[in-house]
């Protein structure tokens, strides 16, 4: 195995997926920057990164402010790709599936979640709306409606788009422009005399780089990356179950991604094929190369849950399965963002909790306007500091699927 070509970059990146990209080629983009960025993957295969594994939607309804502004850049940069990567033409043009995502709700209390969320969307400009059950039902006949008290929908700019094509553009056009990928694993970390500063990373083969600054973007494994500077972060890996089915009599509409108020989701993905996803009950944190799938699951609890609220899929053939890592924040739910409190110059991008694919646009933009000024400059999102950990003081999103 090859050695990096320096010992010594501005900034390390420990993960090459989706978050490490979006980090890179935003640093390649911002115009007060001109240091030397080395990224770490140890497996460019990305067989097992959350990145690979994902189900690739995005959405709005959220219930926190700074989360729906996100996926609101999310969708200007993906309905804008080609634009946001200089017009360069052999970047393809995206678009957005915007069949909407639909939550269900069974209890009064979870409607009136619905109802308080809608007013946060609202606030920051999203287009949802509630639905009665008949307004469902006429929308979407074939819902089984009978124990739903509301719903919730919003068809603009929420539902699939094709997250793999972004990271592959953002990995391709940051070494263009001149980042360093390395296929290396970090295995530990050197600080000062002082504990306040990362100086070095040493690699699986024994090398020893230099860095200025250390991005933690190691997925579900980020916990074991911030351990190596002596830093607990609340976030584990959890596994999440996905298929693919297809129906022998297919819907005659776009089924939007349906959350079952038993937090079973649905969604179209081919003309006729579906996509299911869900996790058992008994959710524990589970070790990094674990991927067994849980085919009871699907029996005994994911297709009864999706026949009884879409009858016609009595029916289905399931033609593609695979398990997949959240990196789970236990904590809040939300991102890990910025800079640690003490060990200044390591930078966390962790604990995403499922929603990390539309965040990264935002997320690679802030981090590296902090890498670049010490601030954020677009969103703010210090909200997501790790600090509030330390403080005890929790920033809860509420709608995780
Ligand atoms: C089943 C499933 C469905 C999902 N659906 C959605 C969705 O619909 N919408 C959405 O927004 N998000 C979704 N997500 C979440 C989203 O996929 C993740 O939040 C996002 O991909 C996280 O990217 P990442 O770069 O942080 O982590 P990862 O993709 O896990 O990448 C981390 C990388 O770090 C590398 N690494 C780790 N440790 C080291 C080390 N010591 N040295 C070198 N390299 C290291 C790993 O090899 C890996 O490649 C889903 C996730 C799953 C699992």
């Amino acid at each position: 195995m090859t050695a990096p070509q320096k010992t010594s970059y501005d900034v390390v990146i420990v993960g090459g997926a989706m978050m490490g990209s979006s980090t890179a080629w935003f640093l390649t983009e911002n115009p007060d920057f001109d240091g030397s960025v080395l990224v770490i993957e140890k497996d460019p295969t990305y067989e097992f990164a959350s990145t690979t594994h994902t189900n690739s939607c995005m959405r709005q309804q959220f219930s926190t402010e700074i989360n729906v502004r996100i996926s609101q850049f999310a969708a200007d940069f993906v309905k804008n790709f080609r634009a946001y990567m200089g017009g360069d033409e052999r970047v393809p043009e995206l678009s957005i599936q915007s069949y909407g995502y639909m939550y269900l709700a069974d209890t009064d209390a979870f409607a009136d979640t619905l109802r308080e969320n809608i007013k946060v969307q609202h606030a920051a400009g999203a287009g949802t709306v509630l639905m009665t059950p008949d307004q469902i039902k006429q929308a979407y006949p074939f819902y089984n409606v009978d124990d739903i008290k509301l719903g919730s929908i919003n068809t603009v700019d929420e539902g699939y788009w094709d997250g793999i094509t972004v990271f592959d553009w953002w990995r391709k056009s940051s070494k263009e422009r001149g980042v360093e990928y390395h296929t290396g694993e970090v295995v530990a970390m050197t600080r000062n005399a002082a504990g306040t500063r990362v100086e070095s990373v040493t690699l699986a083969s024994g090398a020893v780089i230099a860095c200025g600054q250390v991005v933690n973007a190691s997925g579900p494994r980020a916990v074991e990356t911030a351990r190596m500077v002596g830093i607990d972060i609340p976030v584990e890996p959890r596994k999440r179950f996905t298929w693919i089915f297809s129906a022998e009599q297919p819907l005659d509409r776009d089924l939007p991604l349906t959350i079952d108020p038993s937090g079973v989701h649905v969604r179209q993905d081919g003309k006729t094929t579906y996509l299911a996803g869900g996790h058992s009950d008994y959710d524990p944190a589970v070790a990094y190369d674990d991927f067994t799938m849980d085919h009871a699951l699907w029996q005994d609890h994911i297709w009864p849950v999706i026949a009884t609220r879409i009858p016609q899929f009595e029916t289905i053939k399931v033609i593609n399965e695979w398990v997949g890592h959240y990196a789970y924040n236990t904590f809040d739910h939300n991102a890990i963002v910025g800079p640690h409190t003490h060990v200044e110059n390591f930078i966390f991008l962790n604990g995403f909790s499922g929603h990390g694919l539309q965040q990264s646009p935002a997320m690679g933009r802030a981090t590296a306007e902090w890498l670049t000024h010490g601030a954020f400059k677009t969103l703010d999102l210090t909200p997501f500091r790790y600090d509030r950990i330390v403080r005890e003081e929790t920033f809860v999103e509420k709608a995780v699927i």
